[in-house]
């Protein structure tokens, strides 16, 4: 509903606790999150060979190798970077690489719907393990401007937010001891250490918020990926430009965005460069607020291998990002080390 669209933010949320409700047709259940977490947690121990681990997005997948690092099990990527996530298909070739999965790791939330229908249809025993619909009881789901309640789809990007992330990884940490509990010492050391990255980039994220005044604490994104991030940090989202199809947003959309920008004093606009879109920069021309196109929603920095390919680089490189535009001092976020001294031995298509 584009007439929703510039709802502030916590009245959005409030429209969304309530579950189901009979004018619309959520795809979860309120309670999906039990179900999800016993899913995950039906995985049986596997011996004489390596578990076999699939993943869906990028910093998905880079979480589980931190987790799992060279203790044995293999994790592949079905989603390659720099492809949008949420209209992803997979190539009939992907039928190979979940086949023999014992498990698929997804963010679930109904974004990667197509790829668990792939995986269901392929890979007969795998255990298909949905962290953001395990980790978040349907009263925190929020629904917005790209992911609106009729739509049936909560916003799936918990990645955003590090203490959610901390609870992807103690679920991933819970099921690979389970499948594997011979190297349950070593899961829990690897745990340790991507933990410490995470609460590290917490702690500096809540420092680097207060340091942008407060009025200025506004998002206008162009992909709607920082649902969970602002609530966390006291941020509003008071819009994001890219309708929830996904298409770009019409000519009297973006005259209203114009006029919203106007009127709400936002500092700068942020686009996202898996969704490069010219109505950033003509919003930016019209309004002469900046607007800053590096945001990355899910697409890591540098390349398989590299030592900044980490979900802590992404999310460290798109924060600092926010809040140097928005008036911020980032010292506390540049002070982070993302390195948690676990080797990424993830294979990434791309
Ligand atoms: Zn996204």
């Amino acid at each position: 509903m584009r007439t929703s669209r510039w709802l502030s933010l916590s009245v959005v949320a409030a429209l969304g606790i309530t579950g189901c409700a009979s004018d619309s047709e959520s795809l979860l259940p309120a309670d999906a999150d039990v179900a999800a977490k016993e899913t995950c947690m039906s995985v049986k121990e596997i011996t004489g060979r390596a578990p076999k681990l699939v993943s869906t997005v990028a910093p998905i997948t880079n979480l589980i190798a931190m987790v799992v690092g060279d203790l044995g099990p293999t994790v592949d990527g079905l989603v390659p970077e720099g492809t949008n996530s949420h209209t992803f298909e997979p190539p009939p070739s992907a039928a190979a690489v979940v086949e023999d999965a014992d498990v698929v790791f997804v963010n679930g939330l109904g974004l990667e719907d197509p790829s668990i229908e792939l995986a269901k249809d392929n890979a007969a025993n795998a255990i298909i393990c949905e962290l953001g619909t395990a980790v978040l009881p349907g009263d925190e789901w929020v629904y917005d401007f790209s992911f609106p309640k009729e739509g049936g789809k909560p916003n799936p990007h918990l990645w955003t937010n590090p203490p959610m992330v901390q609870q992807y990884v103690d679920l991933i940490r819970d099921v690979v001891v389970a499948l594997d509990p011979s190297n349950t010492d070593g899961y829990n050391a690897n745990h340790a250490k991507i933990s410490r990255v995470i609460t590290d980039l917490d702690a500096a994220m809540t420092t680097a918020a207060q340091t942008v005044p407060e009025a200025s604490r506004k998002l206008l994104t162009y992909h709607d990926a920082y649902a969970y991030f602002a609530l966390r940090y006291d941020f509003e989202v008071v819009g994001a430009i890219q309708p929830s199809s996904f298409e770009e947003p019409s000519p009297k959309e973006i005259a209203e965005l114009i006029d919203q920008v106007k009127s709400l004093g936002v500092k700068a606009v942020f686009g996202s460069e898996v969704f490069p879109s010219p109505v950033l920069a003509q919003i930016g021309d019209e309004t002469g607020v900046r607007y800053i196109d590096v945001l990355r929603d899910d697409d890591l920095l540098g390349e398989p291998g590299d030592e900044q390919h980490s979900w802590a680089d992404l999310m460290k490189f798109n924060f600092t990002t926010m809040v140097e535009a928005l008036g911020g001092d980032v010292s506390a976020l540049e002070a982070v080390d993302t390195n948690a001294g676990v080797m990424d031995k993830a294979f990434y298509p791309q």
